[in-house]
């Protein structure tokens, strides 16, 4: 299939599905569909025949993990985490699918197979992480999963404090960002690379959803140790580069904003362990809940 044609296929799939598939399912699925890379879908049963029945009419690849997944909900995080609660079996009423996407059948079944068989770095490139970030990934393994398997406080503890846009893994638990890795740093080149050459091709797909997509590495979040995160809508950061750090110590629950901030929602729950102590995000603009998207 040439590119053009892949477009093409991009751009129906985006009109059927736009406001029914999360918009970061909804990315998943166009960059796998314009062979940028392939992706990992988590999805209940009417998202995964969904994609079934699209795979067939739009020819893209698709393939099916051999367990379900049980997913951990952390209210704090929004509902994107690595951690699983466990595995179940495909007959199993409980838990969500796990769908390989690829801009073909052989590139999805080869991603299927990769995670099951192949390795982590494998499957991570064709899943196109960056070299530094899977190794990143790997060395770190053992720490995550102690951590609750969550890489952001290890990625945030190797960030300098003026990072430049575009790495910002922040704004995947907020349902809005471009990139689908932990980076090995906010700082990682390569990453801010990989973000905006998605973003440029899917601009041709559609500069809404992009726009969307993009919003979430411009914004600040406020990161709380044992408490949660929260993301701040409105004034883009100026010259698009975040601060980190503690210029102002903000602490749970005795929480201190800015005059003339809003703060919309602020939820206290179970002890999420983000982010050093030190490591807090300031820059309030107007602030919202963490996003819960619906499991398509
Ligand atoms: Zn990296």
């Amino acid at each position: 299939m040439t590119y053009p044609e892949r477009v093409r296929r991009a751009r129906e799939l985006y009109r059927l599905l736009r406001g029914e598939a999360p918009p970061l399912a909804l990315r998943e699925l166009l960059e796998a569909v314009l062979g940028l890379k392939c992706s990992r879908v988590d999805v209940a049963e009417v998202g995964m025949e969904r994609l079934y029945a699209l795979s067939v009419s739009h020819g893209f690849g698709m393939a099916l993990a051999s367990f379900k997944t049980l997913p951990v909900l952390e209210r704090d995080k929004g509902d994107w985490s690595d951690h699983a609660a466990g595995y179940v079996d495909l007959s199993d009423p409980r838990g969500l699918y796990t769908v390989y996407l690829g801009p073909d059948e052989e590139a999805a079944e080869t991603a299927c197979l990769a995670e099951a068989q192949l390795g982590d770095d494998i499957f991570g490139e064709l899943l196109g992480i960056p070299a530094c970030c899977r190794a990143f990934y790997l060395e770190l393994r053992a720490t995550a999963l102690q951590r609750g398997d969550d890489y952001l406080e290890l990625t945030l503890e190797r960030s300098a404090q003026r990072i430049p846009a575009g790495a910002n893994i922040l704004g995947q638990y907020f349902g809005q960002t471009l990139m689908s890795h932990f980076p090995c740093s906010l700082e990682c080149a390569r990453s801010r690379e990989a973000t905006w050459a998605r973003g440029r091709a899917l601009r041709e797909v559609n500069e809404d959803l992009v726009d969307h997509l993009e919003e979430g590495h411009y914004r600040h979040v406020l990161v709380l140790t044992g408490t949660g995160m929260w993301g701040f809508e409105g004034q883009p950061i100026p010259g698009g580069v975040l601060v980190q750090g503690a210029q102002r110590r903000v602490g749970a629950p005795g929480l201190k904003l800015p005059a003339g901030t809003r703060l919309l929602a602020h939820e206290t729950g179970r002890g999420v362990n983000l982010c050093s102590p030190d490591g807090i995000w300031r820059g309030l603009e107007r602030a919202r809940l963490v996003v819960v998207e619906p499991r398509w």
